[in-house]
């Protein structure tokens, strides 16, 4: 199989999207799934299509003051006010080797948008820095997730909120409603964080609860 390149680059996805990946593959997201979360993680369908090994989890840096310094110019000049990190890989890996990058791209004039599963958590000390720069947190979500895995994405979200921006990011499914799983699940989609009324009502963990134990 393929191995990544460690060499950090800046791409631009088909709708116009800029994303610097800190890590590429995903050995969280493969670990109980060999299709990655819901075993339809887009990024492992590319991988495999290129014959890439996604499970394997490759660190990637500036490989030179040239080369870093090629990247923040290319960062300061695209025509968004924002770039992301959490594509073909999650941040969360490693949240350490994340934060040394975000130290260099944080000097452009860009928010920096996370997508992230929370695969290890952040500490208090990475949150006050978090607290110091442009940055919005995407936590994702889905009902197809495991109680635990949805609980503590939930409880993270909140938790980042009083540091930066922090976003719910909701995968939501077209669930059969005749069926009794997609039933479920289409009642823990609705009401679980995706709703701020019954959010606030009832509490995340309330309602969580509620569905899984159904
Ligand atoms: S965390 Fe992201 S990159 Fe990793 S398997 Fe899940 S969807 Fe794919």
């Amino acid at each position: 199989m393929r191995e990544y390149s460690n060499k950090i680059s800046l791409t631009k996805n088909g709708r116009g999207i800029y994303y610097i990946d800190t890590s590429i593959g995903c050995e969280s997201g493969i670990f109980n799934n060999t299709g990655g979360c819901f075993n339809d993680c887009y990024a492992a369908k590319i991988a495999n299509r290129y014959g890439y090994d996604f499970g394997k989890t490759v660190e990637r840096h500036f490989i030179n003051e040239s080369h870093k310094r090629q990247i923040l110019s290319q960062i300061d000049n695209i025509k968004m006010p924002f770039i992301r990190i959490g594509v073909s890989g999650d941040p969360s890996e490693n949240w350490n080797h994340t934060i040394s990058i975000l130290k260099i791209i944080s000097r452009c004039n860009k928010e920096i948008v996370i997508i992230t599963r929370h695969w290890t958590i952040l500490t208090d000390e990475q949150l006050k820095y978090f607290s110091t720069i442009n940055i919005c947190v995407n936590t994702s979500v889905s009902a197809l997730d495991k109680p635990e895995l949805m609980q503590k994405c939930l409880d993270q979200y909140r938790r980042i909120k009083p540091y930066c921006k922090s976003v719910l990011r909701i995968i939501s499914c077209d669930f059969n409603l005749l069926n009794e799983t997609g039933h479920r699940l289409a009642k823990i989609q609705f009401y679980s964080g995706m709703n701020p009324f019954w959010t606030q009502y009832l509490g995340h963990r309330k309602i969580i609860n509620l569905f899984w134990m159904e």
